[in-house]
């Protein structure tokens, strides 16, 4: 999401006459995009900042700017910390960037931290910085109107807005005609994308299906769903393109129901096993992972054990895994007390690590001597002679070049695997 907000952020600022160096002491202006999801995430930037702190003692001229979910949650305070940043400027605030470069120039403090009910840069057209010129990612909302206990994303990015689906398309056009082969489409949760235009309403099965039929080649991801609202029609769509991708990650944070209403989930553990039920029978072979959290308050022994067995059962083939940190604002900062010690917050989450490890690996193992189609996507990083892309389960795969190139669709069987990787050759 950051990507994707950076890149709209250096159309602006080209528009405005800017120009993008790669070299930092080259600069004449330094934007960091942050985040605040977790307190290490905050610690990441402050300790950022620092290190630029020598840049400004060298050149007085310098402006350094703070954007996105830091910038909102901090606001005005982040100016008084030691004369670090010149602009701070929120996620719905980027159009200004080039008044307030200016008014920062003029030696005055420049922050716009107002969020709004209709910004999603629809008309804007990102310039790409990911680097392999193949898969790229297209924001298709904002915001989030979800209140999970935890969460600092309601607060620092605002209510959800649905972006136009005319100018999703055309966006994805566009990066298929110049070359680009896949595309993940961005939201918060994506399931409840919805937009009104005259009588019609499209939802995110539409919007997907919409998106599929632009070209077979080109594949199409998403992110991020919520257990909640994943329906059975969603899934009957993807079941029908073969160029939607056979992998959904469903973020289940907790294997206990009595966790997961504090955490204001909105399902219980039933739910999420019964919502992955739906996706063994309507997509087989389709790769599910995962978001975790452990040491969420009052996490007893027990509610941990039910996430480890909610792994077992559910077989995740990858997850994210996080300790709780209490993000100040929120719910569960207000109302809950952060009471699980963080030894043991860390204990528990060296364990979901050491099951998921055992767990992926045995995905892994069962994938040797299979067939996979997979998208091209760039040289392996160990070796000149190998290439690398990735099945539509979402899983690398590392194979000898043989004369094909970034962007092709190969067959690859499977021969080993290492941890995190497949290995196979084209056939
Ligand atoms: N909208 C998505 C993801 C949001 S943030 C969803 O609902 O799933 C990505 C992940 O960060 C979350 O899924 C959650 O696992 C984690 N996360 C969010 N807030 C957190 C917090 N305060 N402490 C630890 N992990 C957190
Ligand atoms: Fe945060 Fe929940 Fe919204 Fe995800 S759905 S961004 S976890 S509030």
């Amino acid at each position: 999401m950051n990507v994707a907000d950076s890149e709209v952020v250096v159309s602006i600022l080209k528009n405005a006459g800017f120009k993008l160096t790669d070299n930092i002491n080259d600069a004449g202006l330094i934007l960091i995009n942050t985040c605040s999801i977790r307190d290490n995430a905050e610690q990441r930037i402050w300790s950022r900042l620092r290190e630029i702190k020598h840049l400004r003692k060298k050149n007085r001229e310098v402006k350094v700017g703070l954007l996105g979910c830091m910038a909102e949650r901090l606001k005005e305070k982040i100016l008084e910390t030691d004369q670090l940043v010149d602009i701070i400027v929120g996620p719905d605030a980027y159009r200004e960037l080039p008044e307030l470069v200016t008014l920062a120039e003029s030696g005055h403090k420049a922050v716009n931290v107002i969020l709004s009910r209709e910004e999603t840069y629809a008309d804007i057209s990102p310039v790409r910085m990911d680097r392999n010129g193949v898969s790229s990612f297209v924001s298709i909302m904002r915001g989030c109107n979800n209140m999970c206990a935890y969460c600092v994303v309601p607060y620092v990015r605002g209510a959800e807005r649905s972006r136009d689906p005319d100018s999703i398309v055309k966006e994805v056009r566009e990066l298929f005609d110049s070359g680009y082969r896949e595309v993940t489409l961005l939201g918060q949760n994506v399931d409840s994308f919805n937009w009104k235009s005259g009588g019609n309403i499209t939802d995110f099965s539409g919007l997907l299906e919409e998106v599929a039929y632009i070209d077979p080649l080109m594949r199409v991801r998403f992110s991020t769903s919520h257990p909640k609202d994943i329906s059975d029609d969603l899934l009957r769509t993807i079941a029908r393109h073969g160029n939607i991708c056979k992998h959904i990650h469903l973020p289940a944070q907790s294997g206990s129901t009595r966790i997961l209403k504090l955490m204001n989930r909105e399902y219980s553990r039933e739910w999420y096993m019964d919502r992955i039920g739906s996706i063994r029978d309507i997509l087989p072979g389709c790769a599910v992972s995962t978001d975790l959290i452990t040491g969420f308050c009052t996490e007893t022994e027990e509610d941990h054990q039910e996430t480890l067995s909610l792994m077992e059962w559910a077989g995740f083939d990858f997850a994210y895994m996080f300790k709780y940190s209490e993000r100040p604002g929120t719910k569960a900062a207000r109302k809950l007390k952060d009471d699980v010690p963080d030894h043991i917050k860390t204990s528990r989450l060296n364990e979901i690590i050491a099951l998921q490890n055992k767990i992926s690996s045995i995905s892994k193992k069962k994938d040797i001597g299979k067939v996979f189609e997979v998208l091209i996507e760039d040289q392996s990083k160990r070796s000149a002679d190998q290439l690398s892309g990735r099945t539509t389960q979402n899983k690398v795969v590392v194979f000898p070049k043989e004369n094909k190139k970034k962007g092709e669709y190969v067959n690859v069987i499977i021969e080993k695997c290492t941890s995190a990787t497949l290995i196979g050759r084209i056939i």
